[in-house]
Formats: C-alpha cells, sequence, structure tokens
C-alpha cells in the first residue's frame, strides 16, 4: 500500500500532483511519501504485536536521507548501520545511540572507536579477528562493548544472486559451525561481552521458508550457547522482508505473515529480538520521476530515451531489478519500448520490451516503488550531479537533498602542480 495515485489524471504523491514538484525542481528527482513510511512503520509494529519490546532497527543503506531518517526517528525506530558514515547520519537524524547497531564484514578500528565514543547499543561481529580488533579499541577505551555475532547459517534465501548473503560461500558471517567456538573465544577477551546472535540471509525475500530456517538454526545456537555457559540475552534476526514490485509475479509475505512466523520459531528463546528492515519500510514508499527526452526508432521496438539514467537508479542494471514505470498523465493507450537512459552503457536499459503507459517526447514518468536502494546508490557517473531528493507530507512537498551541481563536481577535482 502506498500513497501514490491517479487523481483528476495525474499521478500525485499524496495531495501533490507530481508535475508540481518537477516544474519546480527540475528531473530526475526521487519523491518520497512521507505518509507511506509512515504507514509501513505501523504495519511492521503491528505485524510483531504480541513480542515483548522489538528494536525496530531501520537499515540505513536502503535509503539514508537525513529527512527519511528523521522521520523514522520521530516514530521511535533505531537504526542499522554499515559504516561510520551512515552512525553519523542516524545520530544526525535523531536516532538514539543506544537504538542503533552497527553491522558490516569490515568495520575499521576508527569506525569501532567512533561507535564506542557515541555509545552505540550493539556491534555485529563478523568474524573472531573482528572481534579481537574490538576488543583492543574497547580496552584502551576502557569500556565493554554488547556483541553479536552474526552467524551464517548456510541457507539460501532463493532470492537473486547478488541479494543472497547467508549461503556459506558468501562472505557474511561466522560458519555455523564455527559459531561455539567463536563465542568461546571472545568470552576470554576483555572489553567486548559476546550476548547477542545475529543472522541475516538477505534482501527482497519472497518465501517465508528461508527465514524460517534460518532463525530455528539461532534457536539451535542460543541453546547451545546458554549450555555452554553463554549469558545470550539478544537475538537480531535482520531484515530482508521483500516488497511487490510486479504486478505480474506472487505478491511476498506480508509483515503479518513474517512476525507470525517469528513469534512461533521464537517462542520460548527469552531474548529481546531485534528486527532491521529496509526496504519493506521505504520501497513503496518513494518513486524516482523522469522526462522523456526523445522517443527513438528501434528494430523492434521504439526506445523511450529518459533524462535518468542507470547512474541515478542502478537497480535495474545491477540486479535485473523490475520497476513498475508508469505514465505521470496516462493518455490511456499503451505501447512496447526498451526504456533506457543517457548514459554510454548498454547496461543504462532500465526495461526490455516492455508494454507500458504509451509517452511522448516531453512526458514525465514515474518509476515505481523506488525508495528502497535508489538514490543511495546514485553515482555521478557520465559527469551527472547527484539526483535530488523531495518529500511530500499531505499537500506539503520540500526538497530533501539538493541537485548536485555540475560545478561542485568539477571543482572537487585537483590539478597536480606540473599541470
Ligand atoms: C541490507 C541489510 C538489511 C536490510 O535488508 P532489507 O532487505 O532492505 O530489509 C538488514 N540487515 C543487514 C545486516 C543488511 O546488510
Amino acid at each position: 500500500m502506498d500513497h501514490f495515485e491517479l487523481k483528476d489524471g495525474m499521478l500525485h504523491a499524496e495531495g501533490v500532483p507530481l508535475a508540481r514538484i518537477s516544474a519546480e525542481a527540475g528531473t530526475p528527482i526521487y519523491v518520497y511519501s512521507a505518509a507511506t513510511i509512515e504507514r509501513h512503520v505501523r504495519v511492521f509494529r503491528e505485524a510483531l504485536a504480541g513480542i515483548d519490546d522489538p528494536l525496530i532497527a531501520f537499515a540505513v543503506k536502503a535509503n539514508p536521507n537525513r529527512a527519511v531518517l528523521a522521520t523514522l526517528a520521530a516514530l521511535g525506530l533505531g537504526a542499522d548501520v554499515v559504516s561510520g558514515g551512515e552512525l553519523k547520519r542516524a545520530l544526525a537524524a535523531g536516532i538514539p545511540a543506544a537504538k542503533i547497531v552497527f553491522s558490516g564484514v569490515g568495520k575499521t578500528a576508527e569506525e569501532m572507536a567512533l561507535g564506542l565514543d557515541e555509545g552505540i547499543g550493539q556491534f555485529n561481529l563478523e568474524s573472531v579477528a573482528e572481534a579481537e580488533m574490538l576488543s583492543q579499541v574497547a580496552t584502551a577505551r576502557g569500556v565493554t562493548a554488547r556483541v553479536a555475532f552474526r552467524v551464517n547459517p548456510d541457507v539460501d534465501a532463493g532470492t537473486h544472486s547478488k541479494i543472497s548473503t547467508g549461503r556459506a560461500d558468501d562472505k557474511f558471517g561466522v560458519a555455523y559451525d564455527r559459531a561455539p567456538d567463536a563465542y568461546a573465544r571472545a568470552a576470554a577477551m576483555p572489553g567486548i561481552a559476546a550476548v547477542g546472535v545475529a543472522v541475516h540471509i538477505g534482501s527482497q525475500l519472497t518465501d517465508l521458508a528461508p527465514s524460517r530456517a534460518a532463525f530455528e538454526r539461532v534457536g539451535a545456537l542460543i541453546a547451545a550457547l546458554r549450555a555452554a555457559g553463554h549469558a545470550i540475552d539478544s537475538a537480531d534476526l535482520g531484515g530482508g522482508l521483500g516488497v511487490p514490485y510486479n504486478p505480474a509475479v506472487p505478491v511476498p509475505p506480508s509483515p503479518a505473515d513474517y512476525g507470525a512466523m517469528v513469534r512461533e520459531v521464537t517462542a520460548g528463546w527469552d531474548v529481546r529480538l531485534i528486527f532491521e528492515p529496509g526496504r519493506v519500510i521505504v520501497g513503496n514508499a518513494g518513486v524516482m520521476l523522469t522526462r522523456v527526452i526523445r522517443i527513438k526508432e528501434g528494430k523492434n521496438y521504439p526506445f523511450v530515451v529518459l533524462d535518468a539514467g542507470m547512474n541515478d537508479l542502478l537497480r535495474p542494471s545491477l540486479y535485473d531489478a523490475w520497476h513498475n514505470i508508469r505514465a505521470v498523465e496516462p493518455n490511456g493507450a499503451k505501447f512496447v519500448a526498451n526504456v533506457v537512459g543517457p548514459i554510454c552503457e548498454t547496461g543504462d536499459t532500465f526495461a526490455r520490451a516492455r508494454e507500458m503507459d504509451q509517452v511522448a517526447a516531453g512526458d514525465l514518468v514515474a518509476f515505481m516503488t523506488a525508495g528502497a536502494y535508489g538514490a543511495t546508490m546514485a553515482n555521478t557517473y557520465n559527469s551527472r550531479g547527484l539526483v535530488p531528493e523531495a518529500m511530500v507530507s499531505g499537500e506539503e512537498w520540500a526538497i530533501v537533498r539538493d541537485r548536485q551541481p555540475i560545478e561542485a563536481l568539477i571543482a572537487a577535482d585537483r590539478l597536480p602542480p606540473w599541470l
């Protein structure tokens, strides 16, 4: 469910016609709906009803815009961060340090120090070597860090290979069979208290069975760790719940179904549960608004050439992702087209032979469900400034990130003294 609807023949974000935003701010631009974000938080929270005091730590990498994070902070969410930069963004948006979990496979000593100095809630560690480094950094500061090991349950999430993270040969986590040894070694290290178990098997999960299998393995591990004398008081079940991108494929499990599965599997664990949803909170809450530069003839289908490229929305070229592509003012007719950007790469193709609203040069087009892993992956390839972002709330809207002027890009380059 989202708040992007046709009203009087024009696609709106809540009460604001998208053409009003493009008239003032230009294209391409991401547009977020605050009401949709709030709705998704409410639905996720309701899905966890009956679970005692869960921590919902939004996966910042899905959408790190400060206005998005501030919206979530006001709703009481925590944050799951994977870099010092994300940690600083979460704090800048008003998310309390105690609700921040620091994940990621390559934390540096500097990033660990930042997390410790800010007093974050938990570090999710990915190896014994990382535990050793955190132990040193924490000991030097005279503090003890709460940590969990992220375990790799060797479960195939059944999603796109590039967003599967829980198979034995994926880079993430401590191998399940070696986890008891990791906890035993961590117990002997000063400055860290290994009190949690964490798991995250992938993203855009469309079937609950792999998550259930992974959580069952976590439950068995918690029992084994307790039997070995470790005081485990939290379990972080990660994120990954999918969102509907394509109306023609079966919808992913609902948050309610996910919550019911979690309640069933975790019954009796006696831990605080942590969740790290990203996509399911913001995915449907954003669109990328772009304009048709021209229609170019093709051998089989016309090419719709947009002013947005793979640098603005990378998902189709990186993950073969499918986004619904709609005319902002549909004329009722459909056609079949290839939808491409202006970048000099064949990979800069958003859709091939797509049946879609008929559009012409100058028309506005919206990429639906672009709120997660959209603007955050944007880059400046082909010397295109970073794409701007706007947020709508009811009848109001505001720019929440400026378009990066090309002059700023050029000015960041430095000439060496010999030129
Ligand atoms: C990316 C990530 C998430 C969020 O995944 P979604 O599919 O967006 O819910 C959660 N936890 C970790 C550790 C991640 O890397």
